[in-house]
């Protein structure tokens, strides 16, 4: 038995969604900027996909761009607020994606903005009122906070974070590359002035996601060349991608509610049978409380096991694919386990589901887990 527990780093493709994309790699091969019919049709399958998204998210197509992933419309998102909107002071909590933070450091090391971050406490939880006077005391600013974390799972309240950006008068950017496929997203109420999102993450394709960008807010060309996307993002287009993210999305969003109870079963066995059989266990963040985080993330603090070595080598060796922290920051110590003071001594173990695992595969896990540890005991 092989089993795949590491479902925030990526997805398997949903079969479906292969279905729809291989007629792009084999019959439907033109350039969609080509004015022929090979052109032409594959250019209509773009658009089509376009306007899928936008349909589901109850936005309109002009405000949906097409990216190589979450990392791309992330930056993008940045260094738009930054170039064509006069930005110079951005609002961030501790705990985003390396590609909103990075691409934060490096501008505040050109002395391109000030950075400020939001107040947090033990739990990761967002003090709203903190981000409220940061507002209140700077001139216009960009305020970047996660939907959810791809660590510990922590859900943020992002309908009221928009409203304070609006009673502020402040851009606001999501990255919502961890929720997109999982939670219904109405891009009509939520006040919002970029989105990410990535479509591995909802058992899409890898290397495409998009970026939601507001009508009437400007995005700056991050790539020169040829004319597509408006003339936003120069290349060819990565077609089988994009066929492959708008259906990927339409399945999900076909599937969310069956799925949602399906997956927060599982997390909650996994929970419970942590506690029974190893004890010495808590959760990280806001992680097993089920309306404050991810149903697909579990952080779990274990025991240090000492003498075992590694423990991501030993679930690797059992077949069982988790990860420490996030994938990205494999072997250095997570920073948003560092940001809300974690034990680091401990053993963290990110568990993360999806509809394709099954009850056993919990029970499976917790056994030789639970092995482990009773062998270091003995
Ligand atoms: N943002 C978050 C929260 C993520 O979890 C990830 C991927 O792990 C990204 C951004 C980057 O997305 P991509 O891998 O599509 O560039």
């Amino acid at each position: 038995m092989r089993i795949y527990l590491d479902n925030a780093a990526t997805t398997q493709l949903d079969n479906e969604v292969f279905k729809a994309i291989t007629p792009y790699l084999l019959e439907y091969y033109g350039n969609p900027s080509s004015h022929h019919e090979h052109g032409r049709e594959v250019k209509q399958a773009i658009e089509g996909a376009r306007a899928t998204i936008a349909d589901l998210l109850n936005a309109s197509p002009n405000e949906i761009v097409f990216t190589s992933g979450g990392t791309e419309a992330d930056n993008t998102a940045i260094l738009s607020s930054v170039r064509c909107h006069q930005i110079k002071h951005v609002i961030t909590t501790p705990f985003e994606h390396h590609a909103v933070l990075h691409t934060l450091e490096v501008l505040k090391n050109n002395g391109e903005v000030k950075l400020s971050f939001i107040n947090t406490d033990s739990h990761g939880n967002l003090d709203i009122n903190h981000l409220d006077a940061l507002l209140r005391s700077s001139s216009r600013s960009l305020v970047s906070v996660m939907h959810a974390n791809n660590e510990i799972g922590n859900l943020n309240n992002i309908d009221l974070i928009g409203q304070v950006c609006k009673s502020r008068g402040a851009l606001f950017h999501s990255d919502t590359v961890q929720t997109m496929g999982h939670y219904r997203h109405d891009l009509s109420k939520l006040y919002t002035h970029f989105i990410a999102a990535s479509a591995h993450k909802f058992h899409g394709p890898k290397g495409v996601g998009f970026i939601y960008c507001r009508d009437g807010v400007q995005l700056s060309q991050l790539l020169h060349g040829g004319s597509q996307e408006r003339k936003l993002r120069a290349g060819t287009e990565n077609i089988y991608g994009i066929i492959g993210l708008a259906k990927a999305l339409e399945v999900a969003y076909r599937d969310i509610d069956e799925h949602q109870v399906y997956i927060q079963k599982l997390k909650n066995r996994m929970i419970a049978k942590l506690q029974e059989q190893i004890g010495d266990v808590y959760f990280n963040g806001n992680s097993a409380i089920a309306d404050k985080s991810l149903y697909t993330v579990l952080s779990a603090s274990l025991p240090d096991n000492h003498v075992a070595g590694d423990l991501l080598t030993y679930f690797d060796q059992n077949n069982i694919s988790v990860s420490g922290g996030s994938a990205c920051s494999t072997g250095t110590a997570s920073h948003v386990l560092k940001a809300i003071g974690a034990n680091l001594s401990r053993n963290t173990v990110r568990f993360s589901f999806s509809k394709f695992n099954t009850a056993e595969e919990i029970d499976y896990t917790v056994e030789k887990l639970s092995a482990l540890y009773k062998a270091i005991a003995a």
